[in-house]
């Protein structure tokens, strides 16, 4: 079953994964934010990894809540507390669950996705982050119906991510600094909307 240890190595993995793409992620945001996306995620994330070196959480949700106080506490920018509100609302679903299966996570992804459109008030179109996690609790909700485990439900919520990070390039970003530029938005992918699928297609990658 998925346990609090296969969560731990899914969050190992992903800290490597957000290592990697700390370049690219960067560069989104020089196009159209203020060029630390990438460097916010690979701060966050490190501190995660740091703190699974010295602490055992002994269910998902515990660690779904460590990396949700260590983002807050350590990406900053506008993307930090959207990061935590996303893991701590998924760790609060989850509940004591010594294991998760397909319902789970795709409650998970749901709550997730409605703390981040409280807390940033972006919609569906806006070009933020929001125009991949949303498609992504869709997709994950409609795959846990039709009876997909953990596996099949994060691979369909990482489809519907990537597609939905893709779909921001010809939007005008209506919230976070890219509205700034207005227009200028237009024709650049959203490096928040980018770094959710990444985060997506990692978690799916792991439980593959
Ligand atoms: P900052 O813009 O403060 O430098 P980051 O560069 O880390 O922060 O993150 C920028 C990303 O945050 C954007 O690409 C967008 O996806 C996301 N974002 C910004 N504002 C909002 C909001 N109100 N709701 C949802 N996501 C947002
Ligand atoms: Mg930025
Ligand atoms: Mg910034």
């Amino acid at each position: 079953g998925y346990d609090a240890e296969s969560l731990v190595a899914a969050i190992r993995a992903l800290g490597a994964v957000i290592a990697q793409r700390r370049t690219e992620l960067t560069q989104l945001d020089q196009e159209i934010g203020d060029g630390d996306h990438g460097e916010n995620l690979a701060r966050g994330f490190s501190a995660v990894l740091t703190k699974l070196r010295s602490t055992e959480p002994e269910t998902p949700a515990k660690v779904m809540a460590l990396v949700a106080t260590t983002l807050i506490s350590t990406v900053g920018g506008a993307s930090g507390p959207l990061f935590g509100t996303a893991f701590l609302r998924g760790s609060t679903v989850l509940g004591g669950a010594a294991e998760l299966d397909g319902a789970l996570v795709a409650a998970g992804l749901v709550a997730a996705r409605d703390g981040v459109v409280a807390r940033g008030k972006a919609e569906l179109g806006d070009k933020t982050m929001v125009d991949a996690l949303s498609p992504a609790a869709d997709a994950a909700t409609k795959a846990a119906e039709a009876g997909a485990d953990v596996a099949g439900v994060l691979a369909a919520a990482a489809e519907a991510a990537a597609a939905g990070a893709a779909a921001t390039a010809p939007l005008q970003a209506r919230k976070g600094r890219a509205s700034y530029l207005g227009e200028r938005s237009i024709g650049h992918v959203d490096p928040g909307a980018q770094s959710t699928a990444y985060i997506l297609e990692s978690l799916a990658a792991s439980a593959a």
